[in-house]
């Protein structure tokens, strides 16, 4: 039974930021510690209600009410228990995700929803902290062999339910070190690496074998690929960005957010002495203004960038949920996250006109106008025109694609159908249209979020478990048609 008057009692509080300045010094994440005892109050804030709507926005179906009960009666063994149930990687999650589920709560609907994340984030990272998450070694194997193309989330979910349901799994990744973007995409102040580290170790521990550096398709044929397993999951995202083909779109300076975030990454991770794309003391524009945008800005700041200015074609959206999305589904609203917090200039329904170079054919400027959606198109507001100082541009407005077309890569050897916009297509089993091959994650979805890599890679595990064994006990928490939110 839940406190019954503990939302009255309690408004919602969320851990302080590091001060800016001194974040900015440094890439570790931003939060400060928060204290058990205001996590304790945060918990009690949960009604349990009798329909629980923050189920409805979770895509992994987690069970919240539970180990919100589970905290504030000072239970953590028994709440990481309930939150592993339906999440392979809730330190993933509970740094990284949008929180959907905050959208739908109850409670949201008169005053702030609980803070249903920050509750989540502790459990694990008490877990951790208490020796209490080990290897979950299979009781039995069954000989049967799966790959695993790609290393995301939607892979390493997969991955490890299919070793623990006693499969044989092996995860091929084309990049140097696993985790697909959770490694080299999301910036080490969003979630440090060493949390993806230390789960890669728990998976390798209960069998999961990984090899890097191997690109499917080419390095490994899919005809080997097939004759190697008996079932194949494909998790390989979706990493084609979408382009600007503005005029000036060929000058040297412009590049897309995941060309400018890898290398970021990797002085994090020690591979380079600095980056080849540093924005010290150089005007930054980003074009973009989600979560990948915010990234960019983030590292800019961190290198120190002169200046950096977010553009957003959209108009800026109302601080307060409006009508056109309401309680429970995902509002449209102003959201400020901590890159935002950290500096820099927001624009709003602009638009670029053409990149501006100089005589050594580098950008130095972008010509932008603003907009007004005219019988929902963009039309230019006359009159507007006006250049910015663009020393580096970065383009953020998000991934069109696996990169496999009909004619040729991958999914075409494997004999995997792609629809029109590039993705894998699947039934609702996640079969592809080739016997014995499984599409997870962004590349079957399209762009999307970790939630639902996690998600779809339980699932799909399910399915491949099911297909090999006859039946599964595997959960199966979505399916593919399922609605989705998308990162920007
Ligand atoms: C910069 C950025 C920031 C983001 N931030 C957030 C966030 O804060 N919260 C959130 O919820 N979502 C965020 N997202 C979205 C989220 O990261 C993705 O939705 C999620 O990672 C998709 O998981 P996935 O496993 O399907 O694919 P990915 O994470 O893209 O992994 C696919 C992997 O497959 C590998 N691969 C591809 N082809 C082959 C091949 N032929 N052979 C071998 N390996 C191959 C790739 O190298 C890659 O490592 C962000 C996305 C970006 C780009
Ligand atoms: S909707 Fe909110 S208050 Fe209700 S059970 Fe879920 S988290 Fe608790």
């Amino acid at each position: 039974m839940a406190d019954p008057t503990g939302f009255m009692r309690h408004g919602r509080e969320l851990p302080q930021r590091r001060p800016v300045q001194v974040r900015i010094s440094d890439w570790r994440e931003v939060y400060q510690p928060f204290a058990a005892e205001k996590l304790n109050a945060q918990a009690s804030r949960c009604m349990d209600c009798g329909i629980p709507f923050c189920h409805n926005g979770c895509p992994l179906g987690n069970l919240i009410p539970e180990w919100n009960d589970l905290v504030r009666t000072d239970r953590w063994q028994a709440a990481i228990e309930r939150l592993h149930a339906t999440n392979n990687f809730p330190e993933f999650t509970g740094r990284l995700c949008p929180a959907p589920c905050e959208a739908a709560c109850v409670v949201g609907i008169k005053s702030d929803p609980v803070t249903i994340k920050q509750v989540e984030v502790e459990i694990i990272d008490r877990a951790w902290a208490e020796g209490w998450v080990t290897p979950q070694i299979p009781g039995r194997l069954t000989g049967m062999r799966v790959a695993v193309v790609g290393s995301g989330p939607a892979g390493l979910a997969a991955a490890q339910q299919l070793t623990r349901a006693g499969h044989e799994v092996t995860v091929y990744e084309s990049a140097d070190r696993i985790g697909g973007l959770l490694r080299y995409g999301i910036p080490e102040f969003k979630m440090e690496k060493r949390h993806l580290d230390r789960r890669l170790a728990q998976m390798e521990a209960e069998g999961t074998r990984f090899v890097t550096g191997v690109h499917v398709g080419t390095d490994l044929t899919a005809e080997q690929l097939r004759a190697d397993s008996d079932a194949v999951v494909i998790a390989t995202g979706a990493t084609v960005p979408r382009d600007l083909p503005a005029p000036g779109r060929e000058l040297a300076g412009i590049y897309s957010a995941m060309e400018y975030l890898v290398p970021a990454n990797r002085v994090q991770l020690g591979d380079l002495e600095s980056s080849p794309i540093d924005a010290a003391g150089k005007h930054v524009v980003i074009i973009g203004g989600g979560d990948t945008g915010a990234d960019c800005l983030g590292t800019a700041h961190r290198q120190g960038a002169l200046s950096v200015t977010q553009l957003e074609i959209m108009a800026r959206p109302a601080d307060q949920r409006p009508g056109y999305t309401p309680w429970p589904t995902w509002p449209l609203i102003y959201r400020t996250s901590s890159a935002h917090e950290e500096g820099g200039e927001r624009l709003f329904a602009v638009n670029t006109e053409r990149f501006v170079g100089d005589e050594d054919g580098n950008v130095r400027a972008l010509a932008l106008h603003e907009v007004e959606l005219v019988e929902g198109r963009f039309a230019k507001i006359e009159g507007t025109e006006r250049e910015i100082p663009a020393d580096l541009v970065f383009l953020a407005m998000g991934f069109v694609s696996t990169g496999d077309t009909a004619e040729g890569g991958l999914l075409q050897s494997l004999g995997v159908a792609v629809d029109p916009r590039g993705r894998a297509v699947r039934d609702a089993q996640w079969k592809s249209t080739a016997d014995g091959v499984f599409i997870a994650g962004d590349a079957g979805r399209g762009q999307s979020l970790i939630v639902w890599a996690i998600a779809e890679g339980r699932a799909t595990a399910a399915a491949v478990d099911a297909y090999l064994s006859g039946s599964s006990t595997l959960p199966a928490p979505v399916r593919p048609d399922s609605m989705a939110l998308a990162a920007g």
